[in-house]
């Protein structure tokens, strides 16, 4: 891996942001800074800092989103880990070319023109991952 590359956050299912908040915010202390609702996903989602990186709460705001297959499934719990990197093109390129399984062949732009893509946990021992480059 390049030397520049960070964790950026990572995500955990729940049932609802505001029961997690209970441990999260009140119990370790970490600070809630806004909660935002994504109905293109079907989710809401918080992100609490923790120094340069954070944890990320989702919750499904609709019964057919990936997040709420996902709870029904598995139940709450870790959903994945984000890793920030200098440059996703060269990487997804490189893991192509290696064989691993990516869920989304493209990079894919986000708002505020985030660029980010996901990793198929079968090529990454079990743990969904995220690339994100600013
Ligand atoms: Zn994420």
């Amino acid at each position: 891996m390049p030397s520049k590359t960070n964790i950026h956050h990572i995500a955990l299912v729940v049932e609802n942001i505001q029961d997690a908040l209970t441990f999260w915010r009140d119990g370790l202390g970490l600070e809630l800074k806004e909660v935002k609702d994504l109905p293109e996903e079907g989710a809401r989602v918080t992100f609490l800092p923790v120094g340069d990186c954070a944890i990320e709460l989702v919750e499904p705001t609709s019964e057919d989103s990936g997040i709420a297959r996902f709870l029904k499934k598995r139940g709450a719990g870790m959903h994945h880990v984000c890793f920030e990197v200098e440059d996703i093109e060269e990487i997804q390129e490189k893991l192509k070319v290696q064989g691993f399984r990516l869920i989304n062949e493209t990079v894919q732009i986000g708002e505020n023109g985030r660029k980010y893509l996901f990793i198929h946990p079968e090529s990454t021992n079990g743990v969904l991952v995220e690339l994100y480059e600013q």
